[in-house]
């Protein structure tokens, strides 16, 4: 099989993002250079971690060892709540550059606002400036909903690249989503497939769709991310899966079966609330 060509999207700072990556949350270290290495094996280019998932250092290795050319490759990482301020992210992003073993990251993210601690207009401060070293391409922040954006967009001179936030069709959070479209920041969504939590790809709107189309579920809710111009970094552990999840590029979703998957929205959130991270 021939490795498709991921489209790509334009970022606010001139820099662009392969629209499909693979995400490396709760991938076991001790696993993890041989998962990595089979996602760039199946023709992964783009690649989600975070300091916080421990095993940035088995990432770099895979990328070492696989030999691809660094500017075919997009990295991006994340600054952990209890690094927030500005020598600690200033430090935070040495120590995470290293052990990726890589010169620059593509996009350095604030993980979660943890507005308790009101350090993420320092720290989106800091991170102005890393870009400015140019050690870092685009500056993002993930889990932010609208009132931590219009604050950074009030107190800072950068507009963030892209908010990575939860988002499958249980959890859509179409405030954020429009805000952000609104102020030319992409939008990331984590647990595409719902972390494999929820029922949704046993669900009817979900299956007809992949069956109309001949393909999986999982492929049917990856084809709606990518069609409402998400960015998308479904994970897993099984080469076979990583395959299916990739190949996503031979068939288009029609506007009724978009509609009845973004019509499943419950606003049913998996993961921490950001007001209180
Ligand atoms: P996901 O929605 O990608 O779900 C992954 C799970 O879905 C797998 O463990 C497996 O159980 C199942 N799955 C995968 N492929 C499948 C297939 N083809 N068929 C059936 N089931 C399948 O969840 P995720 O890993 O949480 O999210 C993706 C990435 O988003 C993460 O790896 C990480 O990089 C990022 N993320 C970021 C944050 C954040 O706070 N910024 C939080 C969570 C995840």
């Amino acid at each position: 099989m021939t490795r498709p060509i991921v489209p790509r999207i334009q970022l606010n700072d001139g820099f662009s993002i392969p629209q499909l990556g693979f995400g490396v949350f709760r991938v076991d270290p001790n696993e993890t250079e041989r998962i990595v290495t089979e996602a760039l094996e199946v023709g992964y280019r783009h690649i989600d971690t975070a300091r916080i998932y421990g095993n940035e250092t088995q990432v770099g290795r895979a990328i070492a060892r696989s030999e691809i050319r660094r500017e075919e490759l997009f990295i991006t990482t994340k600054l952990w709540n209890d690094d927030q301020g500005t020598q600690s992210a200033f430090d935070a992003f040495d120590a995470s550059l290293e052990r990726l073993g890589l010169d620059y990251l593509d996009l350095y993210l604030i993980h979660w606002p943890a507005p308790a601690q009101d350090r993420y207009v320092e720290t989106w401060k800091a991170f102005e400036r890393l870009q400015e070293s140019g050690r870092v391409r685009s500056i993002g922040v993930s889990n932010f909903r609208a009132p931590h954006l219009e604050r950074l967009l009030a107190e800072t001179d950068i507009v963030p690249a892209v908010d990575q936030i939860e988002l499958h069709p249980y959890h859509q959070q179409p405030e954020t989503a429009a805000f952000a479209e609104e102020h030319g920041i992409a939008i990331e969504a984590w647990g595409p497939l719902g972390q494999g939590k929820y029922p949704l790809l046993e669900l009817p709107e979900v299956t007809d769709a992949a069956a109309a189309h001949g393909v999986t579920p999982a492929q049917a809710v990856i084809r709606w991310h990518l069609q409402r111009g998400h960015i998308v970094f479904p994970k897993s552990n099984h080469r076979g899966r990583m395959a299916e999840n990739f190949d996503v590029f031979g068939f288009e979703l029609a506007p009724d079966e978009m509609d009845a998957i973004t019509a499943l929205e419950r606003a049913g959130r998996m993961g921490a609330d950001p007001d209180e991270s």
